[in-house]
């Protein structure tokens, strides 16, 4: 099988499992797991914040956050197709007592007048707006990544409204490959930003939040509330740190093996695809020209050793990663290809 649903498929490789076997562990909770303590240092560096926490889940990287950022009653603005509206089970009126005010992006791009826009004030009628978020790269928009430029108006325009702003950087190494940046450039347009290990890089378990010392004491009681709070943690951290210090350099090979399948299959099959917004590792497919549901057609090539997820009746979704080769991912675009032939 070539496996294409997600980059979350992949599995901690030999030299990962011995890096984790080695791991110095202690009660994180007491603070004395030094391999998470080094995670989370190693973190903080790379993004350019004052601290960071882990977390066992992106999803609760992003709650725990919003948690932090928020009171109860507010409102927070997030982009249409987001993940934190859209795939976290709309946890964060549950959690913090949020309601979720959406603006639309073009490839996850949102500008800063949109948001001044959907802000209304003091009026007493409105509840208070406290925080935008914005998700770099978009994995909705397929992986597109939002330039640095962009962000930065809209952080800046974000502060002048008085508003905080929080960066969804699960796939932050992946924007910041495509960028040739290092991933603190991108981190720099938000107050606090979450990071995930176990896509892109490999790692079996967890992500982090980063940002001022003061927020990350918040987050480390809300994770705590939300029981996350792990003992000896280090065991899963030190797959993390490997990950970090390893497989961040050959994000771009996933890119390349992205690019060129997306190229044979708009290019020989009667599938259509923004060839401009393949950035990253994410290639969407419109299938609407086949006559075919996504889903039928994921079946089928699942028949054909090849998987694939779907994103609505119409679309369907590739994701490159390290355990697959380049010539697999050439090989799955092949088969698409003799399948659903121009
Ligand atoms: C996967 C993902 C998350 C959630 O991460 P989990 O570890 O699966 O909970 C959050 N945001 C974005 C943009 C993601 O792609």
């Amino acid at each position: 099988m070539i496996d294409l649903r997600s980059d979350t498929v992949t599995r901690p490789d030999e030299a990962m499992r011995k890096a984790i076997a080695a791991a110095e562990v202690g009660d994180d909770v007491f603070g004395e797991d030094p391999t998470v303590r080094r995670l989370e240092e190693t973190v903080a560096g790379l993004l350019g914040k004052e601290s960071a926490l882990y977390v066992p889940s992106g999803v609760m990287a992003n709650q725990v956050a919003i948690k932090a950022h928020t009171r109860p009653g507010d409102e927070i603005i997030v982009e249409e197709r987001s993940h934190i509206l859209l795939y976290e089970t709309g946890a964060a009126p549950v959690i913090s007592g949020v309601t979720m005010r959406t603006v639309r992006g073009e490839r996850g791009l949102f500008t800063p007048d949109q948001v001044k826009a959907v802000v209304r004030g003091e009026d007493t009628h409105v509840a208070p707006v406290s925080l935008v978020c914005m998700e770099n790269t978009h994995n909705k928009a397929g992986g597109c990544v939002l330039p640095r430029g962009d962000m930065q108006k809209v952080y800046e325009g974000a502060h002048e409204l008085g508003l905080r702003v929080h960066l969804d950087g699960a796939r932050i190494w992946n924007a910041a490959t495509a960028l040739d940046v290092d991933p603190a450039a991108i981190a720099e347009f938000s107050d606090s930003v979450t990071v995930s290990f176990s896509k892109g890089l490999g790692a079996p378990i967890g992500s982090a939040i980063a940002g001022p010392r003061e927020f990350i004491h918040t987050c480390r009681r809300i994770r705590k509330m939300l029981g996350g709070g792990m003992r000896q943690a280090g065991i899963i951290a030190a797959g993390a740190l490997y990950a970090l210090e390893n497989n961040r350099r050959r994000l771009d090979e996933d890119h390349r093996a992205a690019h060129d399948f997306a190229a044979t299959v708009a290019q020989k099959s009667s599938l259509s695809i923004d060839l401009d917004g393949v950035q990253t590792n994410i290639v969407i497919m419109d299938v609407s020209s086949t006559g075919m549901q996504a889903e039928k057609i994921a079946d089928a090539m699942e028949h054909k050793g090849v998987l694939f997820t779907t994103m609505d009746s119409s679309l369907l979704r590739a994701v490159t990663h390290r355990d697959v080769t380049y010539e697999q991912v050439q090989e799955a675009a092949l088969r698409l290809v003799q399948a659903y032939p121009a």
